[in-house]
């Protein structure tokens, strides 16, 4: 497609995208009329496709309502309702949302809070975060420190060193020794976290923050069983909170409301973003638990930490009657039945290809990621930028899919991220999977 002029600073200052004109449930509208089937629900965040009326009408009945209060002086009732439907519904599930506008900024906030929440027991050297490498959990500077992506982080490096360190994430496909059980590489991964506590000093670590399913930087990663028990023994051991950044893999995605329902463990602090607003709307959260909730509480009171459009109420609205939807249609069923289809289907047709080394995920968040050699689990030399030509060849045959570069290092290949709205049927899945085998 011709690219357009435009005086819109896009993130690559040499390219132009084509611009979308509309949408229609799980398909997009290019400028030229073509309709795109997307795959990806953008970056996993379009979990109910576009112009679904339901949530247009919502966000239409607060707009004529109430547009903005600042929560300075108000709350809203979309706030307060949406808040009542996501805490505490699930064992462990946590007991207070902070609202804000993304991810980025649900990150931030988990950071402060762990940070205030030792300050506030008086253990105020604890300031050090542990991370994991291959990990995304936002582009603001706080967020971008936590994330171990490489090419993420160096333009902007020092960031905010020391405070971060980053230790081996649970990625079976390239850090699994093959003559390694599964419950030794677990073992294996804890003791490399256990050392980096002991590096550190235990009593200086805030916490350990992971997302469950790691997305975009390594393409659906699901950690291998027991992981994250280990993880929240060792933090209990060590007096540190687990955070965990649900922003892509959360909401649903996984099957289940929250994705560490499936790994037997609670965090203490949860990042929430894209599938909660649906793309409706800017918006996420901040869950913690009430522990911490009450020790701010009876200490300083506040959490500093406000910006001008949290808890939006339109905003709230519109993510209200996403999560309205998704419960009272049932959807999470179906991202559990429609998750099984493409994983099959996946398999199918990618199970013999010899440029395919993996096909991992959950839910209706999976992945499949190219190498070159699948004996060596070589990847493909990242100049090649395989992966934006499988996005441009998939784009022409009418497929938008989330690809994603390999590393130089080789600690992944080129992947393809596929994260369907929930309510894509049979027919879109079989479409998803042929246009992606065309393309790839
Ligand atoms: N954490 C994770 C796991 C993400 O995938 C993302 C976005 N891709 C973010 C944080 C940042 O979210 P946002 O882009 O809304 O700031």
């Amino acid at each position: 497609m011709a690219a357009t002029k435009s005086r819109v600073m896009h993130r690559s200052l040499r390219e132009t995208p084509p611009k979308a004109i509309g949408g229609d449930g799980v398909w997009l509208i290019a400028e030229d009329g073509r309709r795109v089937l997307d795959s990806s629900g953008g970056a996993a965040v379009s979990c109910l496709g576009h112009q679904h009326p339901r949530v247009l009408a919502a966000i239409a009945k607060q707009a004529s309502t109430l547009a903005y209060a600042h929560t300075a002086f108000f709350s809203s009732e979309p706030a307060e309702e949406l808040a009542e439907r996501l805490v505490g519904h699930e064992p462990g599930g946590l007991a207070s949302v902070y609202f804000v506008s993304g991810g980025s900024e649900a990150v931030e906030a988990s950071i402060k809070l762990a940070r205030q929440y030792h300050i506030e027991r008086g253990e105020p050297q604890r300031a050090r975060f542990i991370a994991r490498k291959q990990s995304y959990h936002g582009n603001t500077l706080g967020a971008l420190s936590a994330g171990g992506n490489a090419w993420r982080r160096e333009p902007y490096a020092p960031l905010l060193s020391p405070s971060f360190s980053h230790v081996t994430p649970a990625f079976a496909y390239h850090e699994k020794r093959d003559d390694e059980s599964e419950a030794a590489f677990v073992g294996r991964l804890a003791a490399e976290l256990e050392a980096e506590f002991q590096r550190l000093g235990p009593d200086t670590v805030a916490a350990f923050i992971a997302e469950p399913v790691v997305g975009a930087t390594a393409g659906c990663v699901p950690a291998p069983e027991g992981y994250f028990k280990a993880v929240r023994e060792i933090c209990n051991k060590h007096g540190a909170l687990l955070i965990l950044d649900e922003v892509m893999c959360g909401m649903g995605r996984t099957g289940t409301l929250h994705a560490w329902e499936q790994e037997g463990i609670a965090p203490d602090i949860q990042a929430i973003a894209k599938g909660l607003g649906g793309g409706y709307q800017p918006i996420g959260a901040m869950l913690a638990s009430g522990t911490i909730v009450e020790t701010v509480r009876s200490g300083s009171g506040a959490f500093q930490h406000g910006h001008t459009y949290l808890a939006h109420p339109l905003a709230c609205a519109a993510a209200l009657e996403v999560q309205k939807i998704i419960a009272e249609e049932k959807l999470l069923d179906q991202v559990k039945e429609r998750g099984k289809l493409l994983e099959q289907r996946l398999t199918e047709r990618f199970g013999n290809h010899r440029h395919v080394g993996d096909i991992r995920g959950r839910g209706l968040f999976w992945a499949i990621e190219l190498v070159a050699d699948r004996g060596t689990r070589q990847s493909f030399d990242p100049k090649l930028k395989l992966h934006q030509r499988i996005k441009a060849a998939a784009f022409a045959g009418g497929l938008g899919c989330y690809p994603a570069g390999g590393t130089a290092d080789g600690k992944h290949g080129d992947h393809v991220l596929l994260a369907p709205p929930y309510i894509a049927t049979s027919g879109d899945i079989d479409m998803i999977v042929e246009r992606l085998g065309a393309a790839v």
